[in-house]
């Protein structure tokens, strides 16, 4: 992990990229998945967050890995739903995200599960001017911080729950460019870094 913020994000950043599940809402417990807008628990200050990461002019995308729908436990209709419910709720809170993107397939079916690239072609085709270089993504795995890294992405790995932690969080903080607690102290050094960039 670099040592200071400021030589580890881009010197020009346009995009997030955020995983949904113990970066926005509280995550559930390994083998549990969120089926419905009922179970979703959001984790605190995140509208607030993402609010200003909108208004400092930044791209907000998900990108999600929903396993729970190949194990049958869910369809890809209701996550749907519950990112429909999601935006409404993050607008009512003056925040939105710009796309939602999730792979609904099981390990090893496909080039959309994290940490294969699939996702980020997938808001690449959304949005051409993405590129590796002006994104981040924030994650709170080791699969996030590898797609991020494999693809050439800056990446913020978020500690979360010591609870719900996943195997893979030492790979993962050493392999993330920065760690920090969550999505609102995360945001913090994303804005002061950009504030404190020359302008051009
Ligand atoms: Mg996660
Ligand atoms: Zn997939």
């Amino acid at each position: 992990m670099a040592d200071s913020v400021n030589s580890s994000l881009p010197s020009t950043l346009s995009t997030i990229f955020l995983d949904r599940d113990g970066v926005l809402n509280r995550k559930m417990p390994e083998g549990r998945y969120v089926t419905s807008w009922s179970e979703l628990q959001p984790l605190p200050g995140v509208p607030q967050a993402i609010a200003r990461l909108n208004q400092a002019g930044l791209r907000v995308v998900v990108v999600s890995n929903q396993r729970g729908i190949a194990l049958g436990l869910y369809t890809s209709e209701d996550v749907h739903n519950i990112h429909t419910e999601l935006q409404n709720w993050l607008r009512s809170q003056g925040a939105h995200i710009d796309a939602f993107y999730f792979c609904p397939h099981d390990k090893q079916k496909c080039n959309c599960r994290k940490p294969l690239p699939g996702l980020f072609d997938q808001a690449h085709a959304q949005f051409p001017d993405i590129t590796v270089a002006s994104s981040i993504m924030i994650g709170d795995s080791f699969s996030d911080i590898q797609f991020g890294h494999r693809l050439g992405m800056r990446t913020i790995f978020l500690e979360g729950d010591p609870q719900t932690q996943k195997l893979g969080v030492i790979s993962a903080r050493r392999l993330a460019d920065l760690c920090f607690p969550s999505l609102p102290a995360a945001t913090d050094a994303l804005l002061s870094q950009i504030a404190s960039l020359p302008i051009p």
